[in-house]
């Protein structure tokens, strides 16, 4: 079968230390300082052999996710951007959408045929922090077209365990491909769940919502935040393309910070301003700029305000703690989707047409063209690129 492939050189940078996990597993906890001279390319793999608690998927849509193009994109010494955990060679893709195609021999409740959307965290399940309710925390992770092979291919081997059906999106959307285009757009989507709402708590209704950063990750959590009941929803962002796309999916107010420090102003008298003083309930990190937001967000927090980290930065943040405080703030870390219904109420959301994440999708690509639709997500022009099979 045909995969697209990622790999690259693992040389760790001057000063990094190895750890014992890194040399065992061959996996780098911080991939920007160990991988270099990046290299996508379509080839040629052995079909993925299927285990008896396993399906065999046969992938119908998958994003390209903000992580692939930070694999792709390079520092001045040839570093790759990704900071997270990742072993290569790997083949990419991880928010998808696919149809089963067999299953194995111990699996229940799933069948050949079954249109299903899958988690890309692969927790284990048996390690303390996976039993102890921390599923994103597992020790033993594994992730999807991270550091074990993804659905920019023809075919992929998942535990069953991480599928969730979304024959109801096929059903509300009219057809299998709309499904399958929703279906891919669940994993963002729940990430940006998880952060907001089982990470942070969420917010009343009524309440006002700042999203710093609208990639996907923060259309989600403006389209989330008005499903959610907030009175308000105000996004920053660059892109013109985004800004429009953040009106689309439900922002009140969108403005582009750049503009914004032209004209003598900043982020977060936005807030305030939209706010009648009183500050945002809840401001969200997905820009993966933390230096520069969450300085601004320090300033618009509301009294009982939060803020939440979902934008990933391998950096340090300045906080001036005296705000945090005097206004009861709170400030909370989120990774992944896994567990606490997350998968489960992005699929019903969107089924029942409270959110609908469709309209992101700017750019269509065939799996032969693959790595121009890495090439093309990287110019950031688009909401969200999407490989179709
Ligand atoms: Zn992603
Ligand atoms: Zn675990």
């Amino acid at each position: 079968m045909r995969g697209l492939q990622f790999d690259a050189t693992w040389a760790p940078r001057p000063g990094y230390q190895v750890s014992e996990f890194e040399r065992r597993t061959h996996k780098a906890v911080t991939g920007s300082s160990v991988w270099r001279n990046p290299r996508l390319d379509l080839i040629e793999v052995p079909d993925p052999a299927l285990g008896p608690l396993d399906v065999r998927l046969r992938p119908r849509a998958c994003g390209v996710c903000g992580s692939d193009v930070h694999f792709y994109e390079t520092d001045a010494d040839g570093y790759i951007r990704y900071p997270g955990l990742t072993k290569f060679p790997v083949i990419v893709g991880h928010e998808f959408s696919a149809e089963i195609l067999e299953v194995g021999a111990g699996v229940r409740g799933l069948r050949a045929g079954d249109l299903v959307t899958v988690e890309e965290m692969i927790w284990c399940g048996a390690c303390v922090p996976c039993r102890n309710g921390w599923p994103n925390q597992c020790e033993n992770l594994e992730e999807v077209g991270f550091t074990i092979n993804g659905a920019m291919a023809e075919q992929l081997v998942v535990g069953a365990k991480y599928c969730w059906p979304i024959t109801a999106l096929a059903e509300a959307y009219g057809s299998a491909d709309a499904g399958a285009e929703a279906g891919a757009l669940c994993e963002p989507t729940s990430v940006a769940y998880n952060g907001m709402f089982v990470r942070a708590g969420g917010f009343r209704p009524g309440g006002i919502v700042a999203v710093y950063g609208t990639g996907p990750i923060g259309f989600a959590a403006i389209a989330l935040a008005r499903a959610a009941g907030a009175s308000r929803v105000i996004a920053f962002e660059v892109s013109p393309v985004r800004q429009e796309l953040a009106r689309k999916v439900g922002a009140d107010e969108v403005h582009n910070p750049a503009d914004l420090a032209k004209a003598g102003a900043s982020p977060h008298e936005m807030v305030l301003r939209a706010s009648g003083g009183a500050g945002a309930d809840l401001q969200v990190e997905a820009a993966g700029a933390p230096a520069i937001t969450v300085p601004e967000m320090e300033q618009s927090l509301a009294i009982g305000g939060k803020v939440v980290i979902i934008g990933r930065a391998a950096e340090r943040a300045p906080m001036y703690l005296e705000y945090l405080q005097t206004r009861a703030g709170q400030v909370f870390g989120a990774q992944g989707h896994s567990g606490y219904g997350t998968f489960q109420h992005v699929i019903r959301l969107m089924a029942s047409g409270r959110v609908d994440m469709r309209p992101i999708i700017t750019s269509r690509f065939a799996l032969e063209s693959a790595p121009d639709a890495v090439a093309r997500a990287s110019q950031r022009r688009d909401g969200k690129v999407m490989v179709k099979f």
